[in-house]
C-alpha cells in the first residue's frame, strides 16, 4: 500500500465528510458507475499456497512503531503475537523504519530491538525542518545521526516528504539532492548506517486524474494522494535528484526504497544501479508492479540478485499480504489477485519463479549484508 500524501491525511477526516467527498470525485469523472464492478476470472489455473519462505526471511521495509498513527497506537500492538506470526512465516528478522528521532526512536528501540535482539532492525528519521535554522540547523542534523547511531539505530529513513513538502526558509522546497544536507547524508556513511530512500510516488500520481490515468480509481478514493497541478517537482525531476544524492555520497549506502521509486520503469532502476555500486533497491508496496511485468520483473532481479531487497511494506503485519509475497516470487503461478481488492488497478499478477540461491539471497542475505545491525 502507498503512505497516504502528506496534508490532512485521509484517516483524520470523518467517513461522512470522505464519504462526501469520494462520491464528488467519482461522478465527476465518471468512475461510479464502474466502482462495484468486480469481474471473477474464469482462468482455471494451479494456485499454490506459500505459507513459509522459502528460507529464514529478513522483510526490509515494515511500520512497527507510531508514526503511520500519529503517534497514537503501535502498529504492532502485540509484539509476542508478530513474533509467532514471524515464525510462522519463516520470517528471521523485520526492519521497522518508524524510529524517528529523539524520544521515538529510544521508544521503539526499547520495544523491538533491545527486546527481542536480532529479530528487528528500527531506522532513525531526520528532522528536516531544521533546515530553516541554515547551517546550525544542519549541523542539529548531523548530531541527530550521531545521537541514532550510538543508541544502536540500524540506519536512516528518508521519507518523499523530502523533495515533496519540506520547505527552507526562502518558501523553496528542498529536494534529498541539495548541496545544503550532504552532510548528513555524509555523516550516516561515516557511521556505518544505510539510508532508505522513499522518493516520490508513482508516475501516475504526477499525472492528471483523467480518463488516461492507469490509477485514476485509486486516486478517485484518495484525490489528495495526487500531485498534479500542485506546484512540485515531476516524478522525473524527483528520480533524477535521487540519483543524484546516491552518486554525490559515494561512501554512503542508500537503499531505494519501493524498488527506487519506479517499478514501473526496471530499466531506468537497473540503469541506476549499474552507475551506482552504493545502492540496492527494495521490493516494498510494489507487488502488484512487478507481477505485472512478470518476465521483466525476474530478468531485473536475477541480473540485480545482489542488489534486490525484499521488503512487504505490510502494515499492519498480516500473514496473507506477506505470503502473497512468497506466491509471487517462489511460484509460476499465473493471473493471481495482488490483494484483495485490486486496489492499485485493475490487472492480476504473475508468479516470478525465482531459483533458490535468488530467492537466498532476496530474502536475507542481501539485508544482513546491506543492514549490519541484523547481525547484533
Ligand atoms: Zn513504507
Amino acid at each position: 500500500m502507498d503512505l497516504p500524501s502528506p496534508g490532512l491525511p485521509d484517516r483524520l477526516r470523518s467517513a461522512g465528510t470522505r464519504r462526501a467527498r469520494d462520491l464528488a470525485a467519482r461522478a465527476r469523472l465518471g468512475t461510479r458507475r464502474l466502482a462495484p464492478y468486480r469481474p471473477r476470472s474464469e482462468l482455471v489455473l494451479p494456485a499454490t499456497e506459500v505459507p513459509r519462505a522459502a528460507v529464514p526471511a529478513v522483510d526490509a521495509h515494515n511500520h512497527l512503531g507510531r508514526w503511520l498513527t500519529d503517534g497514537r497506537a503501535w502498529l504492532a500492538p502485540d509484539v509476542p503475537a508478530l513474533l509467532a506470526r514471524m515464525d510462522e512465516l519463516n520470517l528471521a528478522a523485520v526492519v521497522n523504519l518508524d524510529g524517528r528521532p529523539g524520544e521515538e526512536l529510544e521508544a521503539n528501540l526499547d520495544r523491538y530491538d533491545r527486546a527481542h535482539p536480532g529479530r528487528f532492525a528500527t531506522f532513525a528519521h531526520v528532522d528536516w525542518s531544521l533546515l530553516t535554522r541554515g547551517p546550525a540547523g544542519v549541523g542539529a542534523m548531523v548530531a541527530q545521526v550521531e545521537r541514532a547511531a550510538r543508541a544502536g539505530a540500524a540506519g536512516l529513513k528518508v521519507w518523499k516528504d523530502l523533495g515533496l513538502v519540506q520547505r527552507d526558509a526562502s518558501g523553496a522546497l528542498v529536494r534529498p539532492d541539495d548541496p545544503r544536507l550532504a552532510d548528513v547524508f555524509d555523516a550516516a556513511g561515516e557511521h556505518g548506517l544505510p539510508v532508505l530512500v522513499h522518493i516520490g510516488d508513482p508516475p501516475a500520481f504526477f499525472r492528471p486524474v483523467d480518463r488516461f490515468n492507469e490509477r485514476l480509481e485509486e486516486l478517485t478514493r484518495h484525490p489528495d494522494w495526487s500531485w498534479h497541478g500542485k506546484g512540485v517537482p515531476t516524478h522525473r525531476e524527483l528520480q533524477d535528484a535521487f540519483e543524484s544524492l546516491v552518486g554525490a555520497h559515494p561512501g554512503t549506502t542508500f537503499i531505494g526504497a519501493h524498488v527506487a521509486g519506479w517499478a514501473e520503469n526496471l530499466q531506468w532502476v537497473s540503469d541506476v544501479l549499474d552507475r551506482h555500486p552504493n545502492l540496492v533497491v527494495d521490493t516494498g508496496a510494489r507487488l502488484a508492479e512487478l507481477g505485472r511485468q512478470p518476465r521483466a520483473a525476474a530478468a531485473f532481479v536475477r541480473r540485480h540478485a545482489d542488489r534486490v531487497l525484499w521488503g512487504s511494506d505490510s502494515f499492519p503485519f498480516e500473514a496473507g499480504a506477506v505470503s502473497r509475497w512468497f506466491r509471487l516470487l517462489e511460484t509460476a503461478d499465473e493471473a493471481f489477485d495482488y490483494g484483495p481488492e485490486p486496489d492499485q488497478g485493475r490487472w492480476t499478477v504473475s508468479g516470478l519463479d525465482l531459483e533458490p540461491e535468488v530467492l537466498a539471497a532476496v530474502y536475507a542475505g542481501n539485508a544482513r549484508r546491506v543492514v549490519p545491525a541484523l547481525a547484533r
